[in-house]
């Protein structure tokens, strides 16, 4: 068992089962033996790889993509350039390249990163020196400024509560011992859910449905200073719109593993809510498309092609290899999504119209 494990298990002898949710937030964020806290997550020698490690194209064209609707929005400034967990900083560095050329965009912005890791807060700083960096613990904490805000996999770290469909009840999966005392999955007695009355219309007896209770407050901070101030978040991850099944999952060394065999040892998470998102936006408007058709929009083709121009060998076949794992419907094109988010009165950003 690993320190967490015994830490989790006496929990669990003490208080009773556990939500998804609690165990999530401990393995991920536990200040000792939390997954984030801990490790540097990313790359081939870590447990995964995200779309701005895979390729500079995806922080450029989301960059551009920012800077243009910051001109088409008459340049506001000062403005909020915001990301929500951004790992090694390698997408904001991309942004932050890409748009060197766009007259005012790096005077107006100010820099703001939400996260939560020490260990990545380093990275980041690492990575983005020269353009002085506030960190915030939380996007509630941004300031009251026109706001220009990316995430990518950032929601599908955040805890998750499961519920599986009992006649118009529902039964919460939860953590809890095995007469042997080790973490074991089970389910808590059917209750009715006010939360999910709404699924009540569209699931059958035994659908699993998920709820990330974390991210409709996160939401609506977001939203409120779009609403008030102007600017727009964009939000990108894997899932879709409306959540069915179980998608509660752990990855370790790129495979997917038992989420309770090791915890704070593999990375969980579970798929993005869009519609939940775009509901919690309101009165923002949201904008829905593929990951693979929004690259192809904001013209990830002719950029790949520019690039491939200087490439050889294994560089260049690493280079079509990565805008293939961004865009395929079989790697990464389909099963990501984006989700824009604006004032009604705005038009929809660039490569989502
Ligand atoms: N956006 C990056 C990293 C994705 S991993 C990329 O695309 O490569 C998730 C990121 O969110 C990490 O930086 C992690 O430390 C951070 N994170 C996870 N939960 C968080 C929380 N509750 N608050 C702030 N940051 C969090």
């Amino acid at each position: 068992m690993t320190p967490l494990a015994q830490l989790l298990a006496r929990r669990i002898a003490a208080l009773g089962p556990m939500t998804l949710a609690e165990y999530m937030a401990e393995c991920l964020l536990h200040p000792e033996h939390g997954y984030y806290t801990t490790r540097p997550p990313f790359g081939t020698a870590g447990d995964f790889t995200t779309a701005p490690e895979i390729s500079q194209m995806f922080g450029e064209l989301l960059g551009l993509c920012l800077a243009q609707h910051w001109l088409d929005s008459g340049a506001p400034a000062p403005f909020t350039l915001a990301e929500l967990g951004p790992g090694r900083g390698t997408l904001m560095a991309d942004v932050l390249r890409a748009t060197r050329g766009v007259p005012g965009f790096h005077a107006a912005a100010r820099l703001h990163l939400v996260e939560a890791s020490p260990a990545l807060r380093a990275e980041q700083a690492r990575a983005l020196s020269g353009h002085a960096p506030i960190w915030c613990d939380r996007a509630e904490n941004l300031p009251d400024a026109p706001l220009y805000l990316l995430a990518n996999e950032f929601f599908d770290a955040l805890p998750i509560r499961q519920f599986r469909r009992a006649g118009e009840a529902w039964a919460e999966t939860v953590i809890s011992l095995s007469p042997a005392g080790s973490l074991t999955l089970g389910l808590a007695p059917p209750a009715p859910l006010a939360a999910l009355a709404p699924r009540l219309t569209d699931t059958r007896d035994g659908d699993v449905v998920e709820l990330c209770p974390a991210a409709a407050p996160i939401i609506a901070s977001l939203a409120a200073r779009i609403a008030a101030q102007g600017g727009f978040a964009l939000i990108l991850d894997y899932g879709g719109w409306r959540s069915l099944g179980d998608t509660f999952q752990a990855l370790r060394a790129h495979a997917p593993t038992d989420p309770l065999a090791a915890p704070g040892q593999a990375d969980l998470t579970a798929h993005v809510d869009f519609q939940a998102l775009a509901s919690a936006a309101r009165p923002l408007a949201h904008h829905y498309s593929t990951q693979g058709a929004l690259l192809a929009r904001l013209g990830i083709g002719p950029r790949s092609q520019r690039l491939a121009q200087s490439l050889a060998g294994a560089a260049l076949d690493n280079h079509l290899a990565a805008a293939r794992r961004l865009t395929h419907p079989q790697e990464m094109g389909e099963l990501f999504k984006a989700l824009a988010l604006t004032r009604p009165q705005d038009p929809p950003p660039p490569g989502f119209a």
